[in-house]
């Protein structure tokens, strides 16, 4: 039974076309079968949700056409049904769905949000998280103006959802930034709410960082780079840079389908700063042993 734990995730499934260039989950989809079994597993532990702050589900890709594809219509919208029933009994505070908002309408996604709403979930309630990347991301043709009109139109039409942005901090993103060729002030303003920076990992594919950079080259940090990168946050008042790395979209509790172990694993948050408990080791410089997290100390107090 679950009980008073601030974010339960539900990963649904792994299915998405975006292909980003870093997904750890990328062609690691599961079967229709899979998916619709797995809905059992997370329909039985919604029910036993008590007193959670916030509960997320995400995948793979929510919104752009993987419920269709897998004819999970019906699973997804009972799973719904559970959760809304949960936020009417107080059992839930915010409802958090993460899509990807890179699809070129979005008109699947707003017919799930007006389900939430009608059925009782006041816009105050939900929260959307999105990612944003300067490189890896936006991988199709036009795929990031797709993604910049989604959020504006989702802004306009549910002014009241909370919306929050997560990014990967690449090495690519530090060297944009510092060059001028991504203008990430003018970024923050456009975006105008929350958001986080996340760590480079390598993720479940077991990877060295070394192997994973050639597949991503610019992913990891390099030192120097990072560290300039945290005086420019710094010296434009952009946010307090001890705060990097530590605000994590991971859950306290995450329930996430795993084809190779046949069904639904549940991973406990174990070490701090890793978003989805995996080992120290897959973080860090690509190009250095020196601790991040001291250079982030010793920037901020200078
Ligand atoms: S949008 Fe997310 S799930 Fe889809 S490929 Fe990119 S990182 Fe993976």
């Amino acid at each position: 039974m679950y009980n008073k734990r601030d974010l339960i995730l539900f990963e649904l499934w792994k299915t998405c076309k975006n292909y980003c260039t870093f997904c750890v989950d990328k062609f690691m989809e599961e079967s229709p079968a899979t998916v619709k079994r797995n809905f059992e597993v997370f329909k039985e532990r919604a029910k036993n949700i008590q007193n959670a702050s916030a509960v997320g589900f995400l995948g793979g890709e929510l919104f752009d056409g993987s419920i269709e594809t897998l004819q999970i219509k019906k699973e997804f919208i009972e799973f719904l049904d559970i959760l809304i029933e949960k936020v009417k009994e107080g059992n839930i505070g915010t409802l958090c769905i993460t899509t990807n908002l890179i699809y070129p309408d979005t008109t699947e996604v707003r017919y799930y949000l007006r389900y939430l709403i009608d059925n009782g979930v006041s816009e105050s309630k939900i929260l959307i998280t999105t990612s944003y990347d300067n490189k890896g991301r936006f991988n199709r043709p036009n795929s990031e103006d797709w993604w910049r009109f989604n959020v504006e139109e989702l802004k306009r039409l549910f002014p009241n959802i909370t919306y929050h942005c997560e990014f990967i901090l690449t090495d690519n993103l530090c060297t944009a930034t510092l060059d001028g060729s991504f203008d990430l002030i003018k970024f923050l303003k456009w975006w105008n709410g929350s958001i986080n920076f996340n760590q480079p990992y390598t993720g479940f594919k077991f990877m060295t960082k070394e192997e994973f950079e050639k597949t991503s080259p610019g992913f990891f940090l390099r030192r120097k780079n990072f560290i300039n990168f945290c005086k420019y946050l710094k010296d434009n008042n952009l946010m307090d840079i001890t705060q990097l790395f530590i605000g994590t979209n991971a859950g306290d509790e995450t329930l996430m389908t795993n084809e190779d172990y046949g069904s639904v694993v549940i991973k406990y948050r174990e070490f701090e700063n890793d978003a989805m408990g995996r080992e120290k080791k897959d973080f860090g410089y690509i190009d250095s042993d020196k601790d991040i997290f001291e250079d982030i100390k010793r920037i901020a107090l200078q």
